[in-house]
C-alpha cells in the first residue's frame, strides 16, 4: 500500500472546487488501497463567520457512498470528516459526531485567539486545543496543533513545549493519533516546526501519526510527503495510521 493523504477536502467543503473524483483517480493511480476526503463540518450558531458553515452531510454521504461503489475492486472508498471544534457547541459537535457511520473522525480548532503577540495568541490557542482533545472524547485524530500560525505568522515550537507536552500527553494517554499536517511545506519554518512536533511527540513516548496535506485542490494532493515521511523515519516511526469503521489501521512507511 502507498501512503494515503489522511486529509482533504474536496467541492463538498466551502472552501474547495475540486471533485472528490479527482483525487480517487490519483490514489488509484498511486496504488493506494483506501481513499477518503475529510470535509469541514464546522458547526457554530454565528452565521457571518466566514470560517464556519454548517456542513451538508448528506451530501457527503450520498458522494461517499456512490464513489466507493463505482471504484469497488479498484479502491474502497471511506467516509471521512474534520470536525471544526468550538466550545460554544461542544454538545451539538458531540450528537453530529455520533449521528453518522463514520470511518474516521478528525478533530480541529480554527479559530483565530486573541492576545497581544505571536506568542500569547498560540499559547491561547494551545489552550483551547487541550480543551477540544480532553472533552471532546469521539474523534481519532487530532489535526494541524500548529494551524493558527499560518495566519498569526511563525515563532519558535520550543517557546510553547509545556502547553504542546500536555496536548501530546492528552491524545497519548487518550489513544487518539497526532496529524502531521503537510499544507505548507516545502515552506522552511513549517519544516521546521514538524521537526519539533514529531522530536518532542516521539520523547514523550507518542507513536501513532497520520499524514495529511489539507489539500483543496489537486495541485497540492499529498502535498510534501516525499520531504516528511524520511523525516518521520527518522524518528524511528515506520508505520503511519489511518481509521477504517473507527478502528486503527497502520500503513508502513
Ligand atoms: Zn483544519
Ligand atoms: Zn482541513
Amino acid at each position: 500500500m502507498r501512503i494515503m493523504d489522511c486529509h482533504l477536502h474536496s467541492d463538498m467543503s466551502l472552501d474547495s472546487r475540486e471533485d472528490m473524483e479527482n483525487y480517487i483517480k490519483q490514489a488509484i493511480a498511486d496504488g493506494d488501497e483506501y481513499f477518503l476526503t475529510t470535509e469541514h463540518a464546522n458547526i457554530i450558531d454565528d452565521k457571518d463567520d466566514p470560517f464556519c458553515h454548517m456542513v451538508d452531510i448528506d451530501i457527503i454521504k450520498a458522494k461517499t457512498d456512490a464513489m466507493r461503489e463505482k471504484y469497488a475492486g479498484k479502491i474502497e472508498v471511506l467516509f471521512g470528516i474534520e470536525i471544526g471544534w468550538f466550545a460554544s457547541v461542544h454538545d451539538f459537535e458531540i450528537e453530529f459526531s455520533k449521528r453518522y457511520p463514520f470511518d474516521m473522525i478528525i478533530l480541529a480548532l480554527h479559530g483565530r485567539p486573541d492576545g497581544d503577540t505571536v506568542d500569547a495568541r498560540y499559547d491561547n490557542y494551545l489552550r483551547q486545543c487541550c480543551q477540544a482533545a480532553a472533552t471532546f472524547g469521539n474523534y481519532d485524530i487530532f489535526a494541524h496543533v500548529d494551524y493558527v500560525l499560518r495566519y498569526i505568522g511563525h515563532t519558535e515550537l520550543s517557546k510553547h513545549k509545556d502547553r504542546l507536552t500536555e496536548l501530546f500527553n492528552i491524545l497519548i494517554s487518550n489513544n487518539k493519533a497526532l496529524e502531521i499536517n503537510t499544507k505548507q511545506v516545502p515552506d522552511p519554518q513549517a519544516v521546521e516546526r514538524i521537526d519539533y512536533i514529531l522530536s518532542l511527540y516521539t520523547q514523550l513516548g507518542g507513536r501513532k501519526l497520520t499524514i495529511g496535506s489539507d489539500a483543496h485542490s489537486m495541485p497540492v494532493y499529498k502535498n510534501g510527503f516525499d520531504i516528511i515521511i524520511p523525516l518521520i523515519k527518522k524518528y524511528g516511526i515506520n508505520h503511519l495510521y489511518f481509521y477504517k469503521e473507527r478502528k486503527e489501521c497502520k500503513i508502513a512507511i
